[in-house]
């Protein structure tokens, strides 16, 4: 049997401590001399006092009771938690990376600098485009400042009467906050019965009130949109600009590049796509990347090469301003930077390759035992919804979520796209073994047959977590995360 595993308030027991340290070689004073009087707390915190054992195995303890991909598959739709390689965090670990201090003068961080610079280049390289900006902090932040971007050039040419964002129904949220945080009022765009833009729907409201069109291709149903060369025309020959939403570019590396589709300027998720933890495992960065004639805008300050030394210009009389503290996420850029080194261009293509053939293989194993909304070859990540399985026996999406975690992997994407009723979506990501594979296409199935053998199993689950089904919406409203020694 198993030992019960005590919370650690349970086992303090005074005196002991998790602690050593030399004898005192200054004279030995009291708190009371050293701290003010009125600044003493009146009674002492009741801190658990435990050996250094038993704290190690409480954190290690706490550590596994939440899901990670270094745990456990986690095919959470467009997130991409791809196994993050250990070398990333070693360069991001190195004291010249690690130990750096922002206000370091320019001289005594040229390797930093450097990396900065490369890293640019790179992604810009990958992107298709000819500048990029590393300081945005995550996605949403990286769209701020491209919208930011669509409006100061908008501006810059005195085109003032364009006030509207065209974005598709099936966007992911933060396009729309983005594009209505830089004052633009939204305009939804239909899907087609192919899962692309509306293409009609797009000719109607594409007029001169319209600063630009933002896209995420392929999309988040994971389809690649057939008509992105029309809509590119479109858009930009009734002065438009096409803004693409790059933080899932999982199947695209090295094959297709926004650049060369007609887009004027993107972001990046280091943190899904350059294999950097994320999802409580660490900051984000979302670098933009703008084609040559929106370079000026760029947020301050860029890194640039000079003269045989990188610098820091600040000097930029159209920029949109800074976007972050100091210089962005420093090492969320080391660790992309070694991802894109390690892998190089072929291992990159092969990344975003073996990412499609995972979905599809995944797709082709699934097919039969959920509903198929936009039934075509996918990229990186493909939508079903359980719809048959939910009018013959009640048993939802959320139900066959909740019973994958007794099944041990991390449930796909819920009910998101919007525009697919009961969504499951599903992102396998290049990392994943067949095996791993072929275990998860047969718990869905295995929870697809136990949806109609035993459909109270499915909408009681989990049945083996540490907690059972929450109340979620409760939670976030009356969030609690003060912990208090039980009386
Ligand atoms: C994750 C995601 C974003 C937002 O990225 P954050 O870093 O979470 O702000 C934007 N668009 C798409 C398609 C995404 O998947």
């Amino acid at each position: 049997m198993r030992r019960p595993e005590p919370l650690i308030f349970e086992i303090s027991k005074p005196g002991r401590k998790a602690y050593s340290l030399p004898a005192l070689d200054v004279p030995a004073k009291s708190i009371d001399e050293l701290l003010p009087q009125g600044e003493l707390r009146k009674q002492p915190a009741e801190l658990p006092e435990v050996s250094e054992v038993d704290l190690v195995r409480h954190f290690t303890r706490l550590s596994q009771l939440n899901h990670g991909v270094d745990i456990g598959f986690y095919p959470l739709g467009s997130c991409t938690m791809k196994y993050n390689p250990k070398i990333n965090e070693y360069a991001a670990n190195l004291p010249g990376f690690n130990r750096i201090h922002p206000y370091v003068p320019e001289d005594l961080a040229q390797g930093a600098l450097q990396l900065m610079y490369e890293l640019q280049y790179y992604l810009a390289e990958i992107a298709g485009m000819d500048h990029v900006s590393l300081q945005p902090a995550a996605g949403a932040h990286g769209e701020l400042a491209g919208i930011l971007i669509i409006r100061a050039y908008h501006r810059s040419r005195n085109d003032l009467k364009r006030t509207k964002i065209l974005i598709p129904d099936s966007a992911h949220g933060t396009n729309p906050a983005s594009a209505a945080l830089a004052g633009y009022t939204v305009v939804e765009l239909p899907t087609d019965e192919r899962g692309g833009v509306d293409v009609e729907a797009l000719e109607a409201a594409m007029d001169e009130t319209v600063a630009g069109l933002m896209l995420t291709n392929p999309n988040t149903l994971g389809l690649f949109d057939e008509n992105i060369q029309r809509i590119e025309k479109i858009v930009h020959d009734r002065g438009g600009l096409l803004y693409y939403d790059g933080a899932n570019a999982n199947a695209i590396l090295g094959i297709s590049r926004p650049g060369d589709m007609g887009f004027d300027v993107l972001h990046f998720n280091l943190h899904k796509t350059f294999g950097t933890p994320h999802g409580g495992g660490g900051p984000g960065s979302g670098p933009v990347a703008v084609k040559d004639f929106l370079e000026p805008f760029l947020p301050v300050p860029t890194v640039v090469y000079e003269d045989g030394k990188y610098r820091l210009n600040y000097d930029r009389p159209h920029t949109i301003g800074q976007m972050k503290s100091f210089y962005g996420n420093f090492l969320v850029m080391v660790k992309a930077y070694a991802y894109i080194r390690s892998l190089g261009p072929d291992g990159l293509r092969q990344a975003s390759r073996d990412a499609v053939l995972n979905a599809n293989y995944l797709l082709s194993r699934v097919r039969d035992y959920y509903d198929v909304p936009y039934d075509r070859y996918c990229k990186h990540e493909f939508v079903v919804a359980p719809l048959k399985i939910k009018k013959e026996t009640g048993v939802r999406t959320l139900d066959i979520s909740k019973r994958l975690l007794d099944y041990g992997v991390h449930p796909p994407t819920n009910y998101f796209p919007l525009i697919v009723d009961e969504a499951l979506m599903i992102e396998p990501t290049e990392t994943e073994s067949k095996e791993t594979l072929d275990y998860f296409a047969d718990a869905l199935i295995a929870i697809a047959k136990e949806a109609y053998e035993d459909p109270d199993k499915v909408k009681s689950a989990p049945h083996t977590t540490v907690v059972g089904r929450l109340d979620e919406a409760g939670a976030a409203r009356n969030l609690n995360i003060r912990w208090r020694k039980p009386e």
